[in-house]
């Protein structure tokens, strides 16, 4: 016979952001259920394996030795000429599978009722209350926590359009790669241009044999495979590798930088990938935000839009103009040619750019500084915003 449950707030979705919405929510003493389709925690549908120190600060969260593969010092990032720049920033290739089943322990002790296995259909609302139907029968709840990631179904079904820009998505191909000391690299590397319009084509050392390859593409259509193969194969001609074996390919949407819409209605709080909160360390931030005011609401008995907005205001606090200004970049800089990259980068070549800190606007100034000191004309090349293209 099918199970009857009842919950304060019902999470869908162990992504980073709502196992983060979770934890806040049972610290406040309530009851939460926190539900994935998936067997087990770990094995992601696609490689989200990397990240930044600064990353995890955002969200306040401790590097643990435990997961990590590979220690990196930063990040090199090529112009389509080869010339790079290097921002020296502690970063990380972790087991993603071993993060996820540490933070499902953690998240646990704190008093999550996880669920695996466990798939929701649909919510319906009814007398202030939420029905959600599942693959165990229905769980009804105060309250309902969307993060089921980039395709969000259920978002949809409640009639919201949580992404602003949902175009923008970087649909990417990755995988690992074999070939021999591949891996023994410090440095990230991010290759600009034609190679991966709007972002970033990556080479992500793991230690000793192994890394990863892979491609993220905006707005040429989510089929990115042909950017894949040249990506291989240029990786392979500057590596000097005669052969190099390419592991199973991995495909899935980044919502980098595409901007979160409706994320909040009576009851409802969307979070993470699905609200267009994108990366790790971003995503369990906005998974803390949401939490903390999904609890609020529920200790005060007002789970209205009205009160639930808070979770917007705060975010948009938060992150607002670091987001708007990504998009900006990343729009210039797929509407540049690879020419107009170029000289770009030999403006920044002998600068230390790792030290260009600060809030996004500071950022954005010091930057342009550099390029009024050392190369006034490339300014222009920010007017490729403009380009209908
Ligand atoms: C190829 C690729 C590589 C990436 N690499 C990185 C990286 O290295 N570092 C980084 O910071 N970011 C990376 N990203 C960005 C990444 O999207 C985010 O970091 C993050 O993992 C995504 O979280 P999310 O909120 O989208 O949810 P997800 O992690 O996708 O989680 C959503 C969960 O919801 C569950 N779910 C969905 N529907 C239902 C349902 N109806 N019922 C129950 N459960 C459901 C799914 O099973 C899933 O577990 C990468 C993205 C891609 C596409």
């Amino acid at each position: 016979m099918k199970s009857k449950e009842n919950t304060d707030v019902l999470v869908i979705g162990f992504s980073p952001a709502g196992l983060m919405a979770a934890r806040n929510i049972a610290r406040k003493g309530l009851k939460v259920i926190l539900i994935d389709k998936k067997d087990e925690p770990g094995n992601p549908s696609h490689p989200s394996n990397t990240f930044f120190k600064a990353m995890m600060d955002v969200a306040g969260e401790e590097i643990d030795d435990s997961y990590i593969i590979h220690r990196l010092k930063g990040a090199k990032i090529f112009a389509p000429s080869g010339k790079y720049v290097v921002v020296e920033s502690p970063g990380y290739f972790i087991d993603r599978s071993k993060f996820d089943i540490l933070y499902a322990q953690r998240i646990k002790d704190e008093g999550v009722d996880i669920r695996m296995s466990v798939e929701a259909y649909n919510v319906i609302r009814s007398n202030g209350r939420f029905t959600v139907s599942t693959s165990i029968g229905p769980i009804t709840s105060k309250l309902v926590i969307v993060s089921d990631g980039i395709n969000s179904k259920l978002a949809s079904l409640l009639g919201l359009n949580p992404v602003k820009y949902p175009d923008d998505i970087a649909w990417a191909m990755e995988a690992e790669v074999t070939a021999n000391n591949i891996g023994e690299n410090d440095y990230f590397e991010y290759h600009v241009g034609s190679i991966a319009p709007g972002w970033k084509s990556t080479y992500s050392p793991c230690g000793g044999d192994k890394a990863t390859l892979g491609v993220y593409v905006r707005r040429n259509g989510d089929d990115v495979s042909s950017f894949f193969e040249n990506w291989i194969t240029k990786f392979k001609k500057e590596k000097g590798l005669d052969s190099m074996t390419i592991g199973e390919k991995k495909v899935g949407g980044d919502p980098i930088a595409t901007i979160p819409s409706q994320i909040v209605s009576d009851g409802v709080l969307v979070t993470g990938g699905s609200a267009g909160q994108s990366g790790i360390g971003y995503g369990m931030r906005a998974g803390q935000i949401c939490g903390d005011v999904a609890a609020e609401s529920i200790l005060r008995n007002d789970t209205s839009t009205g009160f639930l907005s808070k979770y917007k205001k705060m975010w948009n606090d938060e992150f607002r103009y670091e987001y708007y200004l990504g998009r900006v970049a990343l729009e210039t800089l797929r509407k540049m040619s690879d020419k107009e990259i170029d000289n770009l980068m030999e403006t920044f070549i002998d600068e230390d750019i790792s030290s260009i800190a600060g809030t996004p606007v500071q950022k954005g100034i010091k930057m342009a500084r550099i390029m009024l000191k050392n190369n006034p004309r490339s300014m222009l090349s920010m007017l490729a915003i403009l380009r209908n293209k």
